[in-house]
Order: structure tokens, then sequence, then C-alpha cells
């Protein structure tokens, strides 16, 4: 347990914590709504520094990231608590949960994380995932100025739900960014998980702002979020304030934690994957299998890139510097051999 960043006292003991849009008042002995920042005698503590779910090599492609370092392995770990409470949660053990009543977690230095990270050369870093890294974040910024002393890099997998000012502390030392966006409908945000768009929004625009590499995850929930007059909207905002370059993955919903909606019909994602990529040529299905929804194809001429196969990548057309092997378009920024 540590100190939190970015909390007010209030008087009589209270706190407001301003990590995200929440901005939580709370009282002695009371945690936030991520239930893992506790006021402790008038003091923000947060709760899971050094503490660790899981931890293990992925494939990047696993992230959900397609367009940074395609076929490499990313070490990527979680810790407990989320600020969202996503009926549809496929980590509910995790995220909607207290270090009093989850007691698998096991405590690790950052010296401990570092060593795992450094064990593995085809491994380009680390990825903060699994549950909202944004609520361990003392944690996560901690190894992050690590690993970018080692030259390797941060990947941060996040619904996007954090405040101004901790964002701008984080981006510098991030290199890529997963970020759900969940639906472009206020009321899914405050209905469905406990939060709100607009701040997501903003994420994404400092996001692209900073320069930083972008991918982004839209779940599709039938009847909850697939009305294709909003799917419209969210795809022209993607494409008008974060450019037409970002990469949509659009991913098969099944039934998790309280939800019992049927999974995602595949006609209905066929159809969404056909107009988004009208929109967005790096679109793709995810959670599903198809021909060619998970392959690149280069934009400017069509040519197959990287074929996928689940988390499989068969690297068919693209130089040692990330181009397309046929007319030469930069596709791929981050790409290794
Ligand atoms: S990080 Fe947790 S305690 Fe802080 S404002 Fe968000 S939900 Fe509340
Ligand atoms: S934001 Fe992600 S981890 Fe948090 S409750 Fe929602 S789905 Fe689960």
């Amino acid at each position: 347990m540590r100190e939190a960043k970015f909390y007010k006292t209030l008087g009589q003991e209270k706190v407001r914590c301003n990590l995200c849009p929440h901005l939580c008042i709370i009282e002695p002995g009371e945690r936030g709504i991520c239930g893992v920042r506790k006021n402790l005698d008038g003091h923000l503590k947060t709760e899971n520094y050094g503490l660790v779910s899981a931890i293990h090599f992925d494939p990047v492609e696993k992230k959900p990231l397609y367009h940074f370092f395609p076929g490499k392995s990313i070490l990527s770990f979680g810790s407990i608590g989320c600020n969202f409470t996503c009926g549809f949660c496929q980590n509910c053990d995790i995220s909607q949960t207290t270090v009093d009543d989850y007691p698998w977690l096991n405590h690790y230095s950052i010296d401990q994380i570092l060593n795992i990270a450094f064990s593995d050369d085809s491994s380009v870093g680390i990825a903060y995932t699994y549950n909202e890294p944004t609520i361990y974040f003392e944690f996560m910024f901690d190894i992050a100025r690590e690993i970018e002393k080692a030259r390797l890099r941060n990947v941060m997998i996040s619904n996007g739900f954090i405040t101004e000012e901790p964002l701008d502390e984080l981006l510098p030392h991030i290199d890529a960014f997963n970020i759900d966006l969940k639906s472009f409908r206020n009321e899914f945000y405050k209905e469905q998980s406990g939060a709100r768009l607009k701040p997501v929004k903003e994420t994404l625009k400092k996001i692209r702002a900073a320069g930083k590499h972008l991918e982004i995850t839209n779940l599709v929930i039938p009847t909850l979020n697939d009305q294709r007059d909003t799917f419209h909207e969210m795809l022209a905002w993607i494409r008008d304030e974060l450019g037409e370059e970002t990469i949509l993955h659009l991913s098969r919903y099944f039934p998790a934690y309280q939800m019992t909606i049927p999974a995602t019909p595949r006609e209905v994602l066929n159809e969404l994957y056909e107009i988004a990529r009208s929109y967005l040529p790096f679109t793709y299905m995810g959670n599903i299998n198809s021909d060619h929804g998970s392959d690149t194809f280069c934009p400017s001429c069509n040519n197959l890139l990287i074929e996928r196969s689940g988390y499989s990548v068969r690297i068919t057309g693209i130089n040692e510097n990330g181009d397309c092997s046929r007319c030469g378009m930069k596709v791929f920024k981050y790409y290794k051999k």
C-alpha cells in the first residue's frame, strides 16, 4: 500500500480523489468506486500497489494491438479493481473486487517484474492490462519509467476514463494504447458501465494529439450499442477527430458476468465491419473466425500484408521497414522482423 497521487484533503479527514472523472469524495475508512483507493485517516492510499493478479507473456495481437510490432510478444500483467461496473465484464473476478475479497494476489517488486520482462528477447515490453490500469496508476508509472530506460515499450489497455493531470503525466511514458470505446451514447456508459462518454473522447483526442500509437476496441453488444445511426456517428467522429489511420477492433460479444443477451450474430458483425471499413481502412473483427476480417491489406494497392488466424500471424507483404512490399506505402511504424 502506498500514498496515492492526485487527491485533495477536504477537512474532517475527507478526501477527493482526482485520478479519474468520478472524482470520488471518500470518507475516512471508505474506498472510492474503483474499490482500491482507500481513505486512511485523511490520507488516500493505493491499496493495489505491487499486487498482481496475473502476469505472463502474450502475443501483442491478444491485447489487441494489430499495428504495434505484429507477431511479437509482450509481458502482460494486471491487478484488481476498476472504475467501471460493466455488466458484461469478462474479467469481473478481478475488476469488481477489493484486496479484502480477493486472496489470490501476489506481491511483486518492480525489480521482479523487470527481471521477468527482460527474460524474453522476443518481447517488446510491458502491457498494463486485465483490470483497469488507471487505478493502479502509481505502480504502472513507476514500472513504465524503468521500462523506458531499458528502451523497451509500454502499452496501456484502458477504458480511457482518466482525468487530465494524470494522463498528461503518463503520456510521455506510454508508447501505445488500446482504448475501449464502448458506445457513442452517454446513456450506454451511464447505464451499463456507471461512467460517462465525454471523458473517454477527451482521452482519445489527447492520445492522438500526443502522437502515440492508438488502437480502439468497440465490443458490439446486440440491441445495446449496435444502432446503425450511432455507429455511423462514432465512425465519422473517429475519422474526423482522430484520423482515418486509427485502428478499430470490432469485437464479438459473448454473455458474461451479469449480461445474458445472446452473442453478437455473425451477420451483424460482418455488416458493421463493412460499414466501418468505408470510414477506417484498418478495421478488424475480433473474437470471431472470419475469412479476412483479421487480415491487414495495404490501403493503397490492396496487397495482403498480414494474415491472422486467432493469435497466429503470417507476415506476407511487408518489407523490413514495415512498408508494403508491392507499392512501398508506409503502413507499420512499429515493426521488427
Ligand atoms: S480512481 Fe477510484 S477513487 Fe479515484 S476517482 Fe476514480 S473511482 Fe474514485
Ligand atoms: S472497464 Fe473493462 S475491466 Fe472495467 S468493468 Fe468494464 S469491461 Fe471490466
